[in-house]
């Protein structure tokens, strides 16, 4: 099942065209291409536990913000 969903995102990396230089992102023909391509999900540069301290950090401002307004 893994394998199956693995699959699945791949495919539709396939399809993600590049802004930069209109090629696909997953052939990394410029720059922006190996920067998106670093940032997707299937080829993740941040531990999980980065994600998580991040999405707390983007709550507590938000709590912030709202204190403040
Ligand atoms: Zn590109």
């Amino acid at each position: 099942m893994v394998w199956h969903r693995t699959k699945e995102a791949s495919v539709a990396y396939d399809d993600l065209l590049c802004a930069a230089c209109s090629g696909r992102v997953v052939d990394g023909g410029c720059p922006t291409c190996l920067v998106t391509r670093q940032s997707l999900p299937s080829a993740p540069r941040l531990p999980a536990g980065a994600l998580l301290v991040l999405a707390a950090v983007l709550a507590l401002l938000l709590v912030l913000a709202d204190h403040v307004s």
